[in-house]
């Protein structure tokens, strides 16, 4: 297969000026389906599994325009992510029935079967994390798949004031439903007080590698890069990045801020350090634009969502010459 060009995306800011048109995820063009995609950008602007404070409904529209700051070539890894593979903005998921969380997360998983079965891999924009459980519906239906999951939070709590599926339960479902495989899952930045031990337990009991934001600052970010690889070995790997897991000094516009948490630059070093690993899709989550007057928030989320997109691109790259 000759090497795919983009004719547009971030590399048309050559020939017009970023700031026009209506704004895309990373300027790539809009598709109207996933045929010819490669990697395939979705918005969920759903946040219906929220706990607390509402708001990341609005993440992609906003992460779609302050990533129009995004370019082409990673400054320290050299990646295109747009001569290495089509890359493509699919709109967002539709939602008929937002008011009615359980119908809206079917609806979700419906989307993403048709991006799974036309042999697209997903990079998604929340919403809430409640998100990444239908996704895993989607892509994992074949096989269980690993996780580096970065965020204050497991999101592997049972019930909460009579639902399961919200967005502190995606990861108790996804075991339970055998679509993710706990043994080959790490999360890293774990923090903030809790009223039960429950999902911090489940995590560790399922055989999850809980990285406690105390022991990401005593090893490092090398070392805990070191474990990552370790955890999530050579097969199927999920990046699921909760901007949460970022300290709210860098990301203060998000529903469940806890203080005590990574740097951007911690996470930039953590996702560049996945390079190589069988890829097959990423999300960014939890970007509240309400609580995110200066837009910095969702400047970070665009920026953590670039990231995985050039860990994507290589991903699928590699398994085209294979
Ligand atoms: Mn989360
Ligand atoms: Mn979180």
């Amino acid at each position: 297969m000759d090497k795919p060009v983009n004719p547009s995306g971030p590399t048309a800011a050559m020939t017009a000026p970023r700031y026009r048109e209506i704004p895309t995820f990373m300027r790539a063009p809009l598709a109207d389906g996933p045929a010819g995609v490669d990697i395939a950008l979705i918005g969920v602007p759903f946040d219906g599994g929220v706990t607390n404070r509402p708001g990341a409904r609005h993440g992609p529209r906003e992460i779609r325009n302050l990533s129009s700051l995004m370019r082409a070539i990673h400054h320290a890894t050299r990646i295109n992510p747009y001569a290495l593979c089509q890359v493509a903005d699919l709109g967002d998921v539709p939602l008929p029935r937002v008011f009615d969380l359980e119908g809206s997360l079917a609806d979700i998983a419906e989307f993403y079967r048709g991006v799974h079965a036309a042999g697209a891999i997903p990079l998604s924009v929340g919403g809430d994390h409640s998100i990444t459980y239908p996704i895993y519906q989607a892509i994992a239906a074949e096989r269980p798949v690993g996780m580096v999951h970065v965020d204050a939070h497991t999101d592997t709590w049972d019930e909460f004031l009579g639902s399961k599926f919200t967005h502190g339960a995606p990861f108790r479902r996804a075991v339970e439903a055998g679509l993710l495989d706990p043994k080959r899952t790490i999360q890293i930045g774990i923090r903030g007080a809790q009223n039960s031990e429950e999902g911090w337990t489940f995590s560790l009991e399922t055989g999850m590698r809980v990285v406690f934001m105390e022991e990401f600052t005593a090893l490092g970010v090398e070392a805990v890069i070191a474990e990552a690889r370790r955890v999530v070995g050579s097969g199927p790997t999920y990046v699921s990045f909760d901007v949460d897991g970022l300290d709210p000094v860098y990301a203060p516009g998000t529903g469940t801020p806890e203080v005590g948490g990574l740097t951007t630059v911690e996470a930039q070093t953590l996702l560049r350090g996945l390079r190589g690993l069988d890829l097959v899709g990423g999300d960014v989550v939890e970007v509240a634009p309400p609580f995110d007057p200066s837009g910095n928030t969702a400047l970070v989320g665009a920026t953590m969502m670039y990231e995985i997109l050039c860990l994507l691109a290589e991903a699928v790259a590699r398994r085209r010459q294979s």
